[in-house]
């Protein structure tokens, strides 16, 4: 359990996380936070790409996701060039995989496309968002431990470059499908290597306990990789796969799971006599949601994960296979904040006396269910002005009727926050709109895209006919 949720509570009052300090200006920003054109104005109010937030509340309502698309594609520029530079002399380059599970829209998989990544999806409704900004089929890589024949046969047909096979149900059917379809399916094989990450702490075990991927340790994954290598030509083996967790902080957990699948390719080489021309090594990097959080930046990450690579290469004695990663928090997180209206502000007692202020906002967990899914810490910050009162603990709360709808458990906020107020919440580009939901009929907000003082919208906002389209 965190250690603020055991409830540091003192006879005068609620301190919040150990984390978290009284800011001595409540009206600065971390700019960790925020997406890189995110700041006050002179008068102020927050703006991005040159637009205040208060003519984004006014032209597109509130709540809204507002993305700041230099910043987006700035940090999908920066994981392409920083490893394509750094893996240059081991293995020509590394591919990055933009995870479109974080947040995908056909506006967001045209930027992947534009700007030279390639493009991971785990559905076929993922797939048909891709093929709809027309990605080439070759940039595109599947995922999903259950995918349905329907998925399969729309990924052979489309030319998806690599399809992550993940059981041997799996194996079977897609090797009939491409025979079928007369093609050559390209695959990896996703390998669970027994590192579990999150943060700054990973296990290791032998074993993994959860759905995806073949196990390492039973043998499965030196299984499936035969199974696949006699489903040749149908099936057409390119490398193996992981992926240890998500929001990490450091490459520890990376170096222990890059050393034992690395183990396997070269177990591969020695019993098939083929090097796999591929391996990949999967996503998680961490970002900064509160100032708790401090993430390497890719290029750290990228020398790190080279060293890794090159080392556990060398004592296996093969060539370093064509590196591939596949962020998603780390590029579409950071780019975008939500935008709410406050709608009533409430003080309630706690037991022991001391009073919690409760701000109420327009959205809540339909929006961002991380808080209620995932005890996810956020940060927020008075966004239509700039305020001169003291700053108080808060906890920012959602409008949906469950008392677990919070949006933001701890913040500093000032004192004169009253309803009509817009607050931002930052680090929504992932998981956020992609997790969201019409909980309690609620449209889901629109996804506003700004850059140069210009604002679009890439998602528009869902209407009551859209809540009511479904219905028969
Ligand atoms: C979710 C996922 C990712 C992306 O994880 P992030 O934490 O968003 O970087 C990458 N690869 C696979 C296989 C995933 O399931």
């Amino acid at each position: 359990m965190r250690a603020h949720e055991a409830g540091a509570l003192h006879a005068d009052g609620y301190r919040g996380p150990t984390w978290l300090h009284q800011p001595q200006d409540v009206n600065a920003l971390h700019s960790i936070l925020w997406a890189s054109s995110v700041g006050r104005s002179t008068d102020g109010v927050l703006a991005v790409g040159g637009v205040s937030v208060t003519d984004l509340a006014q032209q597109f309502g509130t709540p809204a996701y507002v993305v700041d698309e230099a910043d987006f594609r700035g940090r999908a520029a920066e994981f392409v060039r920083t490893y394509s530079e750094i893996f240059d002399g081991l293995c020509g380059g590394a591919d990055v995989y933009y995870a479109g599970k974080a947040f995908l829209c056909t506006e967001i998989a045209r930027w992947i496309r534009d700007d030279g990544l390639f493009l991971d999806v785990c559905s076929g409704g993922e797939l048909a968002v891709a093929i709809r900004a027309g990605m080439p089929g070759a940039r595109i890589g599947m995922h999903g431990n259950n995918k349905s024949l329907a998925e399969l046969e729309a990924a052979v047909d489309y030319g998806v470059g690599r399809i992550i096979v993940d059981s041997f149900e799996e194996i079977d059917r897609l090797a009939a499908i491409a025979a079928r379809l007369g093609r050559s399916a390209p695959v990896l094989v996703r390998v669970t290597v027994g590192v579990e990450a999150h943060t700054h702490e990973f296990i290791a075990t032998a074993h993994e306990d959860q759905k995806f991927g073949f196990s390492l340790a039973t043998g499965d994954a030196a299984e499936a990789v035969r199974r696949i290598l006699a489903h040749a030509p149908h099936l057409r083996l390119l490398g193996l796969h992981s992926h240890i967790g998500s929001q990490i902080f450091d490459t520890s957990g990376y170096e222990v799971s890059a050393r034992r699948i690395l183990r396997l390719h070269a177990q591969v080489a020695r019993e098939h006599g083929i090097e796999l021309p591929e391996l990949d090594l999967g996503g998680g990097f961490g970002i900064a949601y509160t100032s708790e959080h401090d993430p390497l930046p890719p290029k750290s990450l990228a020398a790190e994960m080279a060293e890794i690579v090159d080392r556990e290469c060398r004592a296996n004695g093969v060539a370093v296979p064509r590196i591939s990663i596949e962020p998603g928090r780390a590029i579409a997180g950071p780019s975008t904040f939500t935008l709410y209206e406050v709608g009533t502000v409430k003080q309630v007692r706690l037991d022991g006396g001391a009073n919690r202020r409760y701000v109420s906002v327009d959205g809540g967990m339909s929006d961002n269910v991380r808080t209620a899914l995932y005890d996810a810490d956020f940060s927020a910050t008075l966004a239509g002005r700039a305020s001169s009162a003291a700053p108080v603990l808060t906890r920012v709360v959602g409008k949906h009727c469950e008392s677990g709808d919070i949006v933001v458990k701890d913040e500093f906020l000032p004192a004169d926050i009253v309803a009509g107020d817009l607050i931002a919440v930052p680090g929504t580009g992932a998981y956020c709109r992609a997790l969201s939901s019409q909980y309690n009929h609620t449209p889901r907000p629109p996804v506003v895209a700004v850059r140069d003082g210009q604002a679009r919208v890439i998602v528009r906002r869902e209407t009551v006919d859209d809540l009511l389209a479904l219905d028969v």
